[in-house]
């Protein structure tokens, strides 16, 4: 059940053609859709100030009797009114009037107004109040500008019985026929989100009927009593709509008010929930179940053949997909993993299972160089083990294209790689089996599942998601609650802790000077160029002109240059050189952000890093600490800094830790830019906030938990509730 039955908007008062069509232009069709269009903040008008003790800026109620009124010639014709309360003047000014609003501020009448505070050549002034005369023969004459604009003072006390308040509001025209108001208004006036054309007036009217029929429909709740809930639904809507005088403006402004966690603690549990669904959804097809046994030798010859054991933690992950690709059951699994904690090596032990079953494989990235890192990663695996690999992305053209993809077609081609151009309707799979993803927070949930469409099996194909940017516990309980997780918690031996300095690039004359010591004791290092342009013609560019200043500037050393533009054969020459030490100084763009492996690099400059994200910035300093020496990172910026880009610094200053890292992102940059969600439309939420209610998640999680079990019903209507019009996920 929604939290109303469904009824229109134009079944309110006041509803014509017109608003309707202007509140469907702005997403609201449903009376339901006002109740959960919550104020952005609050007037509080339930208090009159005494004019002398106005302070600018204040958002105040004044009340005072109207001493003289005039239209005075100055730059702009103005309707300027002097109104005193007997503890001092204040100055109201209209830049538009009516006859009837001058006729209105006789002097003598006594007014109320309410406005914007602000400091004018002879005392405080408010342009534009709203107000109305609430005395003597006047009364009904006023044309106030904010005529209706103020809900009526009722003669019930807040909270009063249901309703009782709320129809006051709705009959807001009527309120200057009551009379003296000396104790003001009766709760904090909301303030709402609006658009042009809707007026606050309005809003307050219409969000006052839609809680009128909240109360008589008095709806069912859904969270199962007990949560700690000091509020019910309809309570918490009540309460956000029309607070109580006392109610603590700080905590409603910051979403931390107990009302507004209910209502996010509902939402996320239906988010979670509807998460969960799909993930239901998925499993009610069936999977092919990949015999780890018939694995067994070419996983083994895999690990044998490496310079290096596999971590402990690797070994683990290895065993708990293993488990999960043996069941007919689509495996849907996210592997969190620190920059560089060797997650490609899974991915490709699990390639292993199912290609040794006879299925086909394919491994999407976001970026055409990550697929070519990790092309070259697993040819160097699987070819020695005789396994057919392709590759394809965007650049692949013409005949090449046609000879990749009818490869991939026929299944000459067991491990395919690629990017985006993997979804491109030319790409037909050959019994796929297994679909993986690297940084799956670049692709949304729907294109991960649209290569599992085209599988060309009868069923599901298996999914592995791998997260390159460790993904913050809080948000993949919101984000991934579809996909179980296995986390990489352990660095190959040998890594070390990265030093990292934060340097104005005013002193970049030190840095290069930093760097001419470091490579003249035989260490190297990186120098990384970033722009913000995503052209790689423009990124190359100023990588070039950068080398070319620094072996000015450092005539004795080997530098080597790397970007997108280059040709595959020099940038594997230049990096060969780099890896074989003859290059000292390797000047990059953020090509170097993937795969590259020098451990004897031990020191990289980071220009202009207050540009980039936090997860790329850790994903570009996990190139170096490598090797046995101590590592440095140099984050060479701009100033003046923002507040925002000082912090995210900061943050890379001060830790090592992936995890820490993206959690801290997350606070500075909020969801939907950690989640890269503008493609994937997820966290669309109506009240949550991250990180803002990130506290509630272990509950949501409980409560998810335990109704999923135990009420399938509440669930339904939970789903309904908070997604059903929008069925973000039901489609998939
Ligand atoms: P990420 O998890 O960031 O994708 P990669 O899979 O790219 O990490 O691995 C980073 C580097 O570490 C690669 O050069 C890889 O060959 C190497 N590596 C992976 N596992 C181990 C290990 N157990 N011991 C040593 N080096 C490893
Ligand atoms: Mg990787």
């Amino acid at each position: 059940m929604a939290v109303l039955e469904t009824l229109p908007v134009t079944a309110l008062r006041g509803v014509g053609p017109r608003l309707a069509q202007q509140l469907a232009d702005y997403g609201v069709t449903q009376v339901e859709d006002l109740l959960f269009h919550l104020p952005l903040r609050y007037q509080d008008r339930t208090r009159v100030t005494p004019i002398a003790a106005l302070q600018e800026g204040g958002e105040v109620s004044v009340e005072g009797e109207v001493r003289l009124a005039d239209i005075v010639f100055g730059r702009r014709r103005s309707l300027v009114a002097r109104i005193q309360d007997g503890t001092g003047t204040l100055t109201l000014r209209f830049f538009h009037f009516t006859a009837a609003q001058k006729h209105s501020l006789q002097p003598g009448a006594r007014v109320r107004c309410f406005g914007q505070v602000r400091r004018g050549a002879s005392g405080y002034e408010i342009f534009h109040p709203e107000y109305r005369v609430v005395t003597g023969d006047q009364e009904g004459g006023g044309i106030a500008r904010g005529q209706g604009e103020w809900p009526r003072s009722g003669q019930r006390k807040w909270p009063g019985p249901a309703g009782s308040h709320i129809e006051g509001i709705a009959r807001g025209a009527s309120s200057h026929k009551e009379g003296i108001h000396k104790q003001g208004e009766e709760t904090l006036t909301p303030v709402y989100p609006t658009t042009n054309g809707i007026g606050q007036a309005q809003w307050r009217k219409l969000c006052a009927q839609a809680l009128q029929r909240l109360e008589q429909a008095q709806p069912r709740d859904l969270l199962p009593a007990g949560s700690g809930l000091r509020f019910t639904l309809v309570e918490a809507l009540r309460y956000l709509h029309a607070p109580p005088p006392d109610a603590p403006l700080n905590q409603l402004l910051t979403g931390t008010h107990p009302a507004q966690l209910r209502l996010a603690l509902e939402e996320l549990v239906a988010h979670n929930l509807s998460l969960l669904r799909l993930r239901e959804k998925q499993q009610e097809r069936a999977a092919p179940a990949l015999q780890s046994r018939r694995a067994g030798p070419l996983q083994q010859a895999l690990l044998t053949g490496l310079p290096f054991d596999p971590t402990a933690a690797q070994l683990r992950v290895m065993q708990e997909i293993g488990r999960d690709l043996a069941r007919p059951l689509p495996m849907l699994r996210l592997v969190q993993g620190d920059v560089g904690s060797g997650k490609t090596l899974v991915a490709a032990h699990a390639a292993l299972q199912a290609i040794a079953n006879g299925y086909q494989v394919a491994l999407m990235a976001p970026t055409e160089i990550l697929a070519e890192q990790h092309r070259l990663n697993f040819a160097g695996w699987f070819e020695p083990l005789g396994i057919g690999l392709e590759w394809l992305s965007g650049r692949v053209k013409g005949r090449a294209r046609k000879a990749a993809t009818d490869r991939i077609a026929s299944g000459e081609a067991a491990m395919v790689i690629g990017t985006h151009a993997l979804f491109q309707e030319d790409v037909g799979f050959h019994r796929l089996g297994l679909v993986m993803v690297d940084e799956q927070h670049k692709f949304g949930v729907h294109q991960r599942l649209a290569l599992s469409e085209k599988a060309g099996i009868d069923g599901r194909p298996h999914q592995l998601v791998l997260t390159a940017t460790p993904i913050p516990r809080t948000l993949s309980m919101v984000a991934y609650a579809d996909l179980d997780c296995s986390v990489i918690d352990e660095l190959p031996p040998g890594r070390q802790p990265v030093t990292t300095l934060l340097v104005d690039s005013q002193r970049r004359e030190q840095v290069i000077a930093r760097v001419a010591s470091a490579c003249s004791e035989g260490r190297q290092a990186y120098w990384v160029c970033t722009l913000i342009e995503e052209s790689d013609a423009l990124q190359a560019q100023a990588a070039e002109a950068t080398a070319e200043l620094l072996q000015e500037a450092l005539p004795e050393l080997t530098i080597g240059l790397v970007h997108g533009r280059m040709k595959p054969a020099d940038k594997a020459a230049v990096m060969a050189a780099f890896k074989a030490g003859t290059v000292a100084l390797l000047v990059a763009t953020t090509v170097i952000e993937v795969g590259v492996d020098v451990p004897n690099a031990s020191l990289m400059i980071i220009e202009n890093p207050e540009r980039l994200g936090l997860a790329q910035l850790h994903q570009l300093r996990g190139r170096v600490g490598r090797g046995g020496g101590a590592s440095h990172c140099v984050l060479l910026y701009q100033s003046p800094l923002s507040r925002g880009g000082k912090q995210r610094l900061v943050a890379m200053r001060e830790s090592n830790d992936g995890f820490y890292i993206a959690e801290r992102d997350l606070e500075l940059r909020g969801p939907g830019e950690v989640l890269g969600t503008r493609q994937t439309g997820l966290m669309a939420f109506r009240i949550a906030e991250l990180p803002t209610h990130n506290h509630l998640l272990d509950q949501v999680q409980a409560i998810a938990g335990n109704l999923q079990r135990e009420d399938p019903a509440v669930v339904d209507e939970l789903i309904q509730r908070w997604t059903g019009s929008k069925a973000r996920f039901a489609e998939v």
